[in-house]
């Protein structure tokens, strides 16, 4: 029997046992990103990972950040190659600051309680995303993965963590991934400099900043 819309997607994510979420700004997606997510689905077995755009984030200054379409696709771009990986636009769609507390409850919701929901992130991020509203809401609805990173330590980080939740290693887990010491700000950087960004991002997303002028001085700095 074939399903269609809303019946078909009920059925897929009721197969998702194990869902991997990694928000990001991906202004542009890198491959320190996909590594991460990678590293996630196979460590984990994850089901799959959903890559999640973020809207407007509270702790970033709009006018930074490039307009939402260009990062949906650079990021649908990213992904192609990869059958476990997929793009939400459930950020970019939603009005309003974007929470990372909102969104994983949306999954929580969309999924049901059979699902165990990891949300990726990097050391970096994971410390801030705990001090952020409705952290407790958060760590009830998804365990948290904190990626290394190049330039942050887990190990500060897990010491840290400790002192602002009891849950590290109840909901919280540090985990491994290939050292990667690229950052989208280096990446902005490069281009508005004219420095070569091969092999930091992949070749789709790098031919589309420059099809799109991204990053250069003269940026669009238009919404949407
Ligand atoms: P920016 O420099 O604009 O902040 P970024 O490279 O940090 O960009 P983000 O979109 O801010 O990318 O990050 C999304 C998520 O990916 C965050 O959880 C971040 O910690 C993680 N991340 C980004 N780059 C890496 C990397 N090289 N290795 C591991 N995790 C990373
Ligand atoms: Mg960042």
């Amino acid at each position: 029997m074939l399903l269609w819309g809303r019946e078909a997607g009920k059925r897929m994510q009721a197969r998702v046992r194990r869902l991997g979420i990694m928000g990001g700004t991906f202004d542009p997606i890198h491959y320190g990103h996909l590594v991460t997510a990678e590293t996630a689905r196979t460590e984990l077995a994850l089901d799959k990972v959903v890559f999640i755009p973020s809207g407007r984030p509270p702790h970033k200054k709009v006018r930074d950040i490039s307009p939402a379409r260009h990062r949906y696709l650079m990021t649908v771009l990213a992904v192609a190659t990869n059958s476990w990986f997929e793009v939400s636009r459930t950020e970019l769609d939603r009005p309003g600051y974007s929470y990372t507390v909102d969104t994983v409850a949306e999954f929580r919701r969309g999924y049901g309680g059979g699902t165990d929901i990891f949300f990726i992130t990097g050391a970096d991020a994971c410390l801030e995303i705990l001090t952020w509203k409705g952290v407790d809401e958060l760590l009830a609805n998804c365990y948290i993965i904190a990626a290394s990173r190049p330039g942050f330590s887990l190990t500060d980080m897990g010491q840290r963590l400790g002192s602002l939740v009891s849950l590290v290693g109840e909901r919280i887990f540090t985990l491994e991934v290939p050292a990667l010491a690229i950052s989208s700000t280096d990446i902005r950087r490069r281009v508005e400099r004219g420095k070569s960004i091969k092999y930091l991002l992949p070749e789709a997303v790098e031919q589309y900043i420059k099809k799109n002028s991204l990053y250069c001085l003269q940026a669009n700095d238009e919404e949407g």
